[in-house]
């Protein structure tokens, strides 16, 4: 909970560059190579994103957790991006073993995503067993990385808050609310509201919106005093009725307009490391 310092009321802009679903064939824009996803980076980093939330890709341009190419992604965008923070998705979507999934810890970014429950995605089960948050909570503690709280419902967050009663979580805690995926919670003003009324005061929290929900959970978001994740993950569409296909980038300056618009200045990524309470560039 830190509400002093200038730097509180500046928007944090997350891009979300890949994810787990989109492939070449739903869009060219998805970037899936690591060169590809340092080339987009870069563009949203120019922009004003300060938090890069990755995925990798093999070869075949499906889901991997292997560190290995997750290493490439890292040195890629920080050899154009230094200054960027780094969340590294530990999604058992794919891959619900712990030990494939926290394979990326050990590469030790400032931060990673943790979802904190279990939920139905549109075609797939997302399982979180108690006993796999709490081993990845633990490495993420152990290894010093921020974890992104990923919350699809109220009881997602009683459960952080019970983990961090217990001490498997410590402070600072800062949570991502996602809205708007078929068979969680809704994407509207009313769910983000009773979502945001029911973290901790002073929380800091970001919001995503799937698919068509993704521009108006983010204006949500900045009016509320959160924060934004966007991107190609969540919204494979600039226009989702008129299907028109997005760019990371075309994305991100769109989310910025709006917010400058609105007043909500950009943070810088030191600034976004002060609201987070990140401790150092790593
Ligand atoms: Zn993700």
């Amino acid at each position: 909970m830190r509400l002093e310092g200038k730097s509180v009321d500046k928007l944090i802009i997350k891009a979300a560059l890949t994810g787990m679903i989109p492939t070449k064939k739903d869009t060219p824009f998805v970037p899936v190579t690591p060169k590809e996803i340092a080339r987009d980076a870069y563009k949203v980093y120019k922009l004003g994103a300060s938090v890069l939330h990755l995925h990798a890709r093999d070869k075949n341009g499906l889901p991997t957790y292997s560190a290995e190419i997750y290493q490439e992604i890292i040195e890629r965008v920080k050899d154009k991006c230094p200054e960027i923070i780094l969340c590294l998705s530990t999604s058992g979507r794919v891959h619900p073993q712990v030990e494939h999934r926290s394979e990326v810890l050990s590469l030790k970014p400032e931060m990673a995503s943790l979802t904190v429950g279990s939920l139905n995605f549109p075609r797939y089960p997302s399982v979180n067993s108690p006993e796999t948050i709490k081993k990845l909570a633990g490495l993420m503690r152990k290894n010093n990385i921020l974890p992104e709280l990923e919350i699809f419902e109220s009881g997602f967050i009683n459960y952080a808050l019970f983990l961090y009663r217990r001490g498997i979580l410590t402070d600072p805690l800062h949570f991502n609310l996602l809205l708007g995926s078929l068979g969680t919670c809704p994407a509207n003003i009313r769910d983000l509201s009773y979502l945001v009324d029911s973290l901790p005061p002073g929380s800091v929290w970001s919001a995503t919106g799937i698919g068509r929900f993704q521009t108006r959970t983010n204006v949500g978001a900045i009016l509320m005093g959160g924060h934004v994740r966007v991107g190609i993950e969540d919204s494979i569409y600039y226009n989702y009725p008129k299907k028109e296909l997005a760019t990371n980038e075309k994305l991100v300056a769109r989310i910025i307009r709006i917010a400058e618009e609105l007043g909500r200045e950009i943070a810088t990524p030191q600034e976004t490391r002060e609201i987070l309470g990140l401790s150092s560039p790593r």
